[in-house]
């Protein structure tokens, strides 16, 4: 059972963290991750192993904050001597109120993943979005803004910071897709008042998916179907090809529904995981203003998959 620290343990100058060891010598905790549930969080080991790469002497923990301990929990990182915090399910959006500044991405975005301390302020950022692009460079060596590109679950936190990364990247064509087709649409109109960018909003109907498929380049799944086992494909048989890349922005091990959908029509793809690996890298290069020790992270997230 990994370590689970509690919203309470930031309280108070947040003694507990401040007499962590490692190793035998001290190693204080200065970064964590906030979420409820937070035990599965896969990020310790991230970045536990780039601030031993780079022997910056500190830890990042998992903290279970609950939803009503939030504000309290983000007004307790600066007494703590903490330099920032991620925040995952169910704080991305209750952060927006919560912090002094906000990125313009993370604005648009609806969405804060990661929390730096500034001269005692809080700043959000998301990192997701820019992790979505990056990842997909590294997979299929193209630039994200080159593609065509429909995403499945654009009402989700994640679908809604793929889209707008999608749109701040230039990409020439996007369909956002949404079982509520209302959110896809409130998302594009969003999009189109903050960036002057068209994004067209579809509902997952098999003939609205047929007809978007047929023009674009990648197809991203960001609904959570498939991270359960039992869990159906987002799309109906057949309407993938060879000249399609798919992005799976599930990671939780086997290989999904969808995913093997593609590899039955001969197309590229690939799951969440490297989405994952750069939100994490762009998230340290927030907090140490350095390029984080991109290497060292993917073995050890990795090594942290079952
Ligand atoms: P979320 O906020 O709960 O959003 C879920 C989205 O999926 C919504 O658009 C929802 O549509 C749709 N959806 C839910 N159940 C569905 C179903 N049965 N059929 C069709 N659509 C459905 O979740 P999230 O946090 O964005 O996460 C979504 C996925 O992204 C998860 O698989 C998660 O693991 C993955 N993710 C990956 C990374 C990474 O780094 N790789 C990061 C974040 C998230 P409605 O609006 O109609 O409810």
């Amino acid at each position: 059972m990994p370590t689970v620290y509690c919203a309470e343990d930031l309280a108070q100058g947040g003694g507990i963290f401040r007499g962590l060891m490692l190793d035998g010598k001290p190693c204080p905790a200065r970064l964590s991750v906030f979420g409820d549930p937070i035990a599965h969080s896969k990020s310790p080991q991230l970045h536990n192993a780039a601030l031993s790469k780079r022997e910056h002497g500190l830890q990042y923990v998992r903290i279970r904050v609950a939803p009503e301990e939030l504000q309290q929990a983000l007004e307790n990182l600066a007494e703590a001597d903490f330099l920032g915090t991620n925040l995952t399910i169910p704080h991305k959006q209750a952060a927006l109120s919560l912090v002094e500044a906000i990125s313009p991405e993370a604005r648009l975005m609806q969405a804060i993943n990661t929390v730096a301390v500034r001269d005692g302020k809080l700043h959000g950022f998301n990192t997701d979005g820019p992790g979505f692009a990056a990842a997909i460079h590294e997979e299929f060596g193209v630039e994200l803004g080159s593609l065509r590109v429909l995403i499945l679950g654009g009402g989700g936190g994640a679908g809604r910071a793929i889209t707008v990364q999608c749109a701040i990247a230039g990409c020439p064509l996007v369909f956002v897709a949404n079982r509520t087709v209302e959110k896809a649409e409130l998302l594009s109109e969003d999009i189109e008042q903050s960036l002057g960018k068209v994004i067209t909003p579809i509902s997952l109907a098999p003939e609205a998916l047929k007809n978007a498929l047929a023009c674009v380049d990648l197809i991203v799944n960001a609904t959570p179907l498939g991270m359960k086992e039992s869990d159906p494909s987002p799309l109906s048989e057949g309407l993938l090809n060879k000249n399609h890349l798919l992005y799976d922005s599930v990671y939780s091990g086997g290989e999904t529904s969808l995913q093997r959908q593609a590899l039955q029509s001969g197309a590229r793809y690939v799951n969440g995981l490297s989405m994952l690996l750069h939100q994490g890298a762009l998230a340290y290069e927030i907090w140490f203003n350095e390029p984080a020790p991109l290497e060292t992270m993917r073995k050890a997230l990795k090594m942290a998959m079952p």
